[in-house]
C-alpha cells in the first residue's frame, strides 16, 4: 500500500508561543508529535530536540531497510524514543533555568500492515478504520490514571482542571518508560497523531467527523481538525498528522 500525510501546528488562540513540534516523512514512514513543557522557551527545546533526535536516529537506522520486520521497527523506535530522552535529560543538566523541562512524544512507524506506535506522555495516536476511530494511545497523565481506576469517568477527565498534568515525559529521568504498541493498517484507513490540544478541544466522535468530511484528503482533514480546535477556543498549542493509507498506485 502507499501513503500520503500531511502535518502542521498552529499556536492557538491563547498561547503565545508554540512549544509543538512534529515530523512527518513519507519515505520512511515515520510521524511524530511532541508537545514541550516547563516555560515556552524550554518547551520549545525539548520538543524539537525530541523531534530533530528522533529524525537523525531513525533516517540512520533506516538507510538499511527494514522491509516489514515489525520487531526491528519496534526495536528501533523505542531506541530512538530512548536517545531522545538522554539528550534532553543532558541539555537540562546544570542549567537551572530549563529546570523541569521535558516533552511528550508520540512516534509511529508504518511497516507491512503494521504501525508501530511508542509514546510517552499524553500525545496520541488514532486510527481511523471502516467509518469508526480508535485511540491507539492510552494518555500517561492524571486524569486518565482517575479514569482507568474508575474514579473519574470520560467526560469528567475531558473537562477535568488537571487535565494537563501529565505522569510520564521525555527529559525527566534517565529511564523513561516508553510504552509500544501495534496496529493493523489497512488501505482507506486514517492514522492520525495529535498534541492534546486536539484532544481537549475535540472529542473522539468530533475528530472522526471531521476525518470522515475529508476523505482521501491528509492536508484538508488536518486544517478542518486545527481550525475546529481554534473554534472550540484553541486553548493550547494544536499539532496533527494526518496519513492516509492507499492501495498501492
Ligand atoms: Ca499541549
Amino acid at each position: 500500500m502507499s501513503v500520503a500525510s500531511y502535518g502542521m501546528t498552529d499556536v492557538g488562540r491563547r498561547r503565545d508561543s508554540n512549544e509543538d513540534a512534529f515530523l512527518e516523512d513519507d519515505d520512511l514512514r515515520l510521524y511524530a508529535v511532541a508537545d514541550g513543557m516547563g516555560g515556552h522557551a524550554a518547551g520549545e527545546v525539548a520538543s524539537s530536540l525530541a523531534i530533530e533526535t528522533l529524525a537523525a536516529t531513525l533516517r540512520a537506522a533506516l538507510s538499511r531497510p527494514i522491509g516489514s520486520d515489525v520487531d526491528r521497527a519496534e526495536q528501533l523506535l523505542r531506541s530512538a524514543v530512548a536517545d531522545a530522552n538522554r539528550k534532553i535529560c543532558e541539555s537540562v543538566h546544570g542549567r537551572d533555568e530549563w529546570r523541569g523541562m521535558g516533552t511528550t512524544v508520540v512516534a509511529a512507524l508504518l511497516v507491512g500492515e503494521q504501525a508501530v506506535v511508542a509514546h510517552v506522555g499524553d500525545s496520541r495516536a488514532y486510527l481511523l478504520h471502516d467509518r469508526s476511530l480508535a485511540r491507539l494511545t492510552s494518555d500517561h497523565s492524571w486524569v486518565s490514571e482517575q479514569v482507568r481506576l474508575g474514579l473519574l469517568s470520560e467526560d469528567d477527565a475531558h473537562r477535568h482542571p488537571m487535565r494537563n498534568i501529565v505522569t510520564r515525559a521525555l527529559g525527566n529521568r534517565d529511564d523513561v518508560d516508553i510504552e509500544v504498541g501495534r496496529s493493523r493498517i489497512q488501505p482507506g484507513d486514517v492514522f492520525v497523531l495529535c498534541s492534546d490540544g486536539l484532544n481537549t478541544m475535540l472529542t473522539d466522535d468530533e475528530i472522526r467527523d471531521a476525518l470522515l468530511s475529508h476523505p482521501g484528503d491528509a492536508r484538508r482533514a488536518c486544517e478542518a481538525l486545527v481550525d475546529a480546535a481554534n473554534e472550540r477556543g484553541g486553548e493550547d498549542n494544536t499539532t496533527v498528522v494526518v496519513v492516509q493509507v492507499r492501495w498501492p498506485g
